[in-house]
């Protein structure tokens, strides 16, 4: 049988309780405020994640294109949080009722690693930098992934848990929890663990950009089953948990839309990534030329909206990085005979590299440095649908 949500927001737990009644102590945050919870999943007696429904957040965030990347913060490492307004940057949580304590990730490093592409594949379509280094005082979400659900004062079950507003809205900075050693104890330690706690990461993370759970199986947002990764999909799908209902809060009367669809909140909240490479060329020496011990490297490179860095890599190893125009490099004391040559832009997202083939030579003369553009500069990843880009794109999230 389904809970209603005025059901659920009898659910507040004591310790949450407490904390709203508590008067704040002078020069202490005033304890936040917290409508209630939400879960299907508990009511029903199956592990699951839930919803703690907040008041909205005034201030938001609308993704500009080519603006910078909305970061989250995938915290392996343990974290001390303290009641307040959700702030990634000071561990201010709704969530936590008292000072509480998430122990680290306690999975391997494989697992670690696993769950890192897992979260970056099903957000690589959006304007998004995910990593697992603390960003520190600059705006950003965070996902805990670590603990039991008690260690957050929460029930035993819930394997996440994120804010959630009455208007489905963005709540900046927000902190949503991922209980990984909970999920372990339901699921155990299986092959599969990583993705199930990078689809709970995924969930919980969108929760706080204003996505309610979705009654589609093959998107993150869902309760249902489904037999692969699940990734946001464009389709207007209803919401619901085990059953069809409207989004936002059924049962109060608020309702924030008939139906919902991920990919397009998640672009108007967050923007799209850059998914396309920049260009590169080396235009000096020419490839196969024979030069002196001592020349210049010249580079062009070009994105749709900005370069970030070439860097110019001798016989595979790293010599020089610059990042800014003009993107020429000195290289001198190279040994006689044969050297690969390489170049390697990237736009922060995206990378493309080309190399070319030289042979030094004492006394040689010097390349020319303004030679004719070649044909094809980039014959190793050639332009051939002519939208000004590498059709080969190394590195990056192109899927
Ligand atoms: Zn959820």
């Amino acid at each position: 049988m389904r809970t209603s949500w005025l059901a659920g927001a009898l659910l507040l737990l004591p310790s949450v309780a407490a904390a709203e009644q508590k008067a704040a102590a002078p020069g202490a945050e005033a304890p936040p405020v917290v409508l209630g919870w939400h879960s299907e999943s508990i009511s029903a007696g199956r592990p699951g994640t839930m919803l703690q429904i907040i008041p909205p957040v005034a201030e938001q965030v609308i993704a500009a294109p080519g603006g910078p990347p909305t970061i989250v913060f995938m915290n392996k490492g343990g974290v001390t949080l303290t009641p307040g307004t959700n702030d990634a940057r000071t561990n201010r949580s709704t969530i936590v009722g008292q000072t509480s304590t998430i122990p680290p990730f306690e999975g391997s490093a494989a697992e670690w690693s696993a769950i890192m592409q897992c979260v970056r594949t099903i957000f690589a379509p959006y304007n998004m930098t995910i990593t697992d280094v603390d960003p520190g005082n600059v705006p950003h979400f965070e996902s805990v992934m670590g603990g039991r659900a008690q260690q957050a004062g929460m029930e035993q079950g819930v394997l996440g848990v994120s804010p959630f507003t009455t208007n489905c809205s963005l709540i900046p900075n927000s902190i949503v929890f991922t209980f990984t050693q909970s999920t372990r104890d339901a699921y155990g330690t299986t092959a599969g663990l990583p993705e199930e706690l990078c689809e709970i990461a995924a969930q919980e993370i969108a929760h706080s950009f204003g996505l309610d759970h979705e009654y589609l199986a093959s998107d993150p947002m869902t309760y249902l089953n489904f037999n692969g990764l699940k990734t946001f999909q464009n389709v207007d799908a209803q919401c619901g948990e085990y059953s069809p209902r409207t989004c936002g809060l059924p049962g109060t009367g608020i309702v924030c839309s008939q139906r919902q669809n991920s990919v397009t909140m998640l672009t108007q909240r967050i923007g799209v990534g850059d998914t396309l490479a920049p260009s590169v060329s080396i235009t000096s020496p020419s490839n196969g030329a024979v030069v002196p011990t001592a020349f210049t490297v010249a580079t062009t490179a070009s994105d749709n909206i900005a370069v970030s860095k070439v860097e110019l890599y001798v016989d595979g190893v790293l010599v020089d990085t610059k990042t800014a125009a003009p993107y020429s490099f000195e290289l001198s004391g190279l040994a006689t005979g044969g050297h690969s040559i390489q170049a390697k832009a990237s736009d922060g997202a995206n990378a493309t590299e080309t190399t070319i083939n030289v042979t030094v030579q004492a006394g040689a003369p010097p390349p020319n440095p303004n030679p004719v553009p070649d044909e094809d500069p980039d014959s190793e990843n050639p332009d051939t649908d002519g939208d000004g880009n590498s059709d080969t794109i190394t590195g990056g999230c192109q899927t």
